[in-house]
């Protein structure tokens, strides 16, 4: 029986529940006055409801779905304005015992060259990313308890944030690693790790079980209730997200929204961010064999759905995405991208040779860090370093409060006009930093505070000379 408190996977996630969702979303997809009902709460910021959310993806009027768009924008304006978060992932092993059969580092692909990064390789590689301009880093490796031990990852996190090079420093370190024991995520937890992402990839029990056909993965509730654990660890930031095109986007999209209900409902705070990856060709994975794959009008669709159902969450398009498409969603509520991503296992330093591929999916933006600030600052938005949050502690409910009453941009705004001047200084091309100053000169007067924007002009200056790592 479905019951959002719930701590079994079975209940939280509950196939009976999805099923009367979509059936429910499909009766109503014309029904004008529930869609503009919907709406209308959408329009408070409060969320919606997986059934609400539902009706609103299944919508088939041109119109109303135009107000969706305009709305998701709208929204993660309110709450984040107009600054987007960057950062890059750091593959450190793709040693993986899994069998996931979407995903090239799975254990019986046996051509692929399984690499793993000694600390030595970390420190270069980190190094290389600090020199492009990245501040945040999402690090990623596979499954395996011998080759990626929990000490390993524990180090590894030690090493990113032990580099200062130059005037370069990782101040935020995100983990995407498989789900693993309470006692785990309280390590992961005291390392100082910002958010502990976890894909579902799928919600659908069945097909999640065939997908993953064995290894620890397998197990549906385990990794289901992972982020129950994370929070009795004491981790309050965790990302969700779903590989769309493994099963049909419908019943994903309502099990991911569930997920985020249910962290509410038992923890008192939502989703950190939620991540909307597409399945992509990959050494030894053919996407095209996926048959749900979705078209870029769904997948535009599901984001600004999200949006409008998750208003204070994160939400995240990383290279997987090609830069017209990210273009598009940037538009529908995206508020975070990755940029110059490598990958496969190290690359950042040194390209890999052809030969030794190691990558888990092929880039589709492959354009450098200093493109994508400059391509954002073109399409009107501010390119973001900042990781002030979880440093100023203001993490989980505290996070969820600001970001929910759309205050959290007043910390944001700031911050990303001095992120971003540190990285005009020490790492954008001319061209880029022209564009740029000219930016956080126009985007100065739009800090409400004067007090604030006096705080924030005198570091831009200390910036100029030389200080560094100003925040709010
Ligand atoms: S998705 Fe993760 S767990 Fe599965 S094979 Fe790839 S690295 Fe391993
Ligand atoms: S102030 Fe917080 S929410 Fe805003 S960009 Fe910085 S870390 Fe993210």
């Amino acid at each position: 029986m479905y019951n959002a408190k719930s701590i079994n996977a079975d209940e939280f996630i509950n196939d009976e529940e999805i099923m009367d969702t979509l059936s429910y979303a499909e009766s109503n997809k014309h029904n004008v006055e529930l869609i503009d009902s919907i709406l209308k709460k959408a329009r408070m910021r409060n969320g919606l409801s997986h059934r609400e959310a539902a009706v609103l993806l299944d919508c088939e009027i041109e119109d109303k779905n135009q107000e969706i768009y305009a709305l998701a924008e709208q929204m993660k304006k309110d709450i984040y304005g107009n600054r987007i978060v960057m950062f890059a992932p750091l593959y450190l092993s793709n040693y993986c015992i899994n069998g996931c059969v979407y995903c090239p580092y799975h254990c019986t692909n046996k051509h692929i060259v399984r690499k793993k990064l000694t600390q030595e390789d970390i420190k270069r590689e980190v190094i290389a990313l600090q020199d492009m301009g990245h501040k945040r880093l999402a690090i990623e490796a596979g499954e395996d308890p011998v080759n990626n031990p929990i000490e390993y990852i524990l180090e590894s996190i030690k090493t990113i944030y032990s580099i200062q090079h130059k005037n370069g420093a990782i101040r935020r370190v995100n983990v995407n690693i498989a789900a693993t024991t309470v006692e785990n995520y309280e390590k992961l937890r005291d390392a100082g790790i910002g958010t502990y992402i976890l894909f579902q990839e799928t919600y659908h029990k069945k097909s999640y079980e065939a997908l993953h056909p064995f290894g620890p993965k397998h197990n549906y509730a385990w990794h289901t209730e992972a982020m129950d654990r994370a929070m009795k660890g004491g981790i309050d930031d965790v990302g969700l997200g779903v590989l769309f095109g493994l099963e049909l986007f419908r019943y994903d999209f309502v099990g991911l929204l569930m997920h985020a209900e249910h962290l509410e409902a038992a923890f008192g705070v939502g989703p950190h961010t939620i991540s909307v990856p597409r399945i992509r060709h990959a050494d030894d994975i053919n996407a095209d064999s996926f048959e749900n794959g979705i078209s870029d009008d769904v997948f535009a669709k599901v984001v600004s759905c999200i949006r409008l159902a998750v208003p204070y969450t994160g939400m995240i398009v990383s290279t997987r995405e090609s830069q017209s498409c990210r273009e598009r969603v940037l538009h529908l509520g995206i508020s975070q991208v990755s940029g110059g991503s490598r990958t496969s296992v190290g690359g950042y330093e040194e390209p890999e040779p052809e030969d030794e591929n190691s990558a888990q999916f092929d880039v589709m933006d492959t354009r450098n860090l200093d493109e994508i600030v400059r391509w954002l600052m073109d399409l009107g938005y501010i390119p973001s370093f900042c990781t002030a949050c979880y440093r100023e502690g203001r993490t989980g409910d505290r996070f969820m409060a600001l970001s929910k009453n759309g205050e959290i941009q007043n910390c944001c705004h700031p911050n990303a006009l001095m992120t971003l001047k540190e990285y005009l200084e020490d790492y954008a091309s001319p061209e880029t930093k022209t564009i740029g100053e000219q930016l956080i000169n126009s985007e100065l007067a739009n800090i409400p505070r004067e007090k604030v924007r006096g705080i924030v002009t005198e570091n831009l200056k200390k910036i100029e000379d030389g200080s560094r790592d100003f925040r709010l």
